[in-house]
């Protein structure tokens, strides 16, 4: 922690995060974990995930979670509440659009990969995602290895799909949304904050490769322990490597948030 100090720390008002492993501890999201997003909340940090997950999962977060917004299928979309029974859900493009990429991409994935790795699959959630596609790479599977899974990240990148692999899938979109790109415009536009603001009032909290542009991106970054085995495989790491993983992590950062303030 030594390199942020308190008096940055003390600043923060926005903590994104990813959710996969960051929030999620072997997919549940624990009590602790829960608690510490409710006190943040409660202290004035706002909390946002920013997640590759389905829009059916950022549905739900949005509405049950003390969070302020999420951002989902790796920067497709966001969805906020401008007031009390109004839930927006703003996409970087529009929907008929954003299908139709995930349409040719489901394609790239049918023709060019799949027919040389017999047991490639989508996720579960695939059914309920709007705009990227998901293949299982360790949700309900056997973890593939890693020398497996950075083929299949360039033979995708080689087609022209966008790929990220996070601890449980591999996103693949069409288009030059991101986390990162989508976190900017959501502070700009909806919380409207410059970009001094967005450098000094702003900290991301991750855990794999496809929180790459959120590090690089943003000052305040932290990675929970779990980021160790990913690490050797990105470009840009966070700022501070937490002492605990998956959601002990996020609580680790919570309490020192809250010490600060
Ligand atoms: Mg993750």
């Amino acid at each position: 922690m030594s390199v942020i100090n308190q008096a940055s720390l003390s600043a923060i008002r926005y903590l994104l995060t990813d959710v996969d492993d960051t929030l999620t501890t072997d997919g549940q999201l624990l009590p602790e974990t829960l608690t510490a997003i409710y006190h943040l909340h409660e202290a004035g940090v706002q909390v946002i995930p920013v997640t590759g997950a389905c829009a059916g999962w950022c549905d739900h977060m949005v509405r049950a979670w003390p969070v302020s917004a999420v951002i989902g299928e790796s920067g497709a979309f966001y969805k906020i509440y401008r007031s009390e029974k109004r839930l927006m859900h703003i996409g970087w493009y529009d929907d008929a659009e954003l299908r139709r990429r995930q349409a040719e991409v489901i394609d790239v994935i049918k023709r060019e990969l799949m027919p040389h790795y017999q047991d490639l699959r989508f996720a579960q959630d695939q059914v309920y995602r709007v705009a990227d596609v998901a293949l299982d790479i360790g949700q309900d599977r056997e973890p593939l290895p890693q020398q497996q899974i950075r083929e299949l990240l360039r033979l995708l990148t080689q087609c022209g799909v966008q790929a990220r692999a996070s601890s449980i899938h591999i996103n693949a979109w069409r288009g030059d949304f991101g986390k990162f790109p989508m976190a900017l415009r959501l502070l700009r536009n909806e919380f409207n904050l410059d970009d001094e603001q967005i450098l000094n009032q702003v900290a991301f909290i991750g855990d794999s490769a496809n929180d790459e542009s959120m590090f690089a991106g943003l000052k305040y970054t932290f990675g929970v322990a779990n980021i160790a085995q990913w690490l050797t495989d990105m470009r840009h790491h966070p700022a501070v490597l937490l002492e605990q993983p998956r959601g002990l992590g996020f609580v680790e950062l919570a309490d020192r948030l809250l010490e600060a303030r």
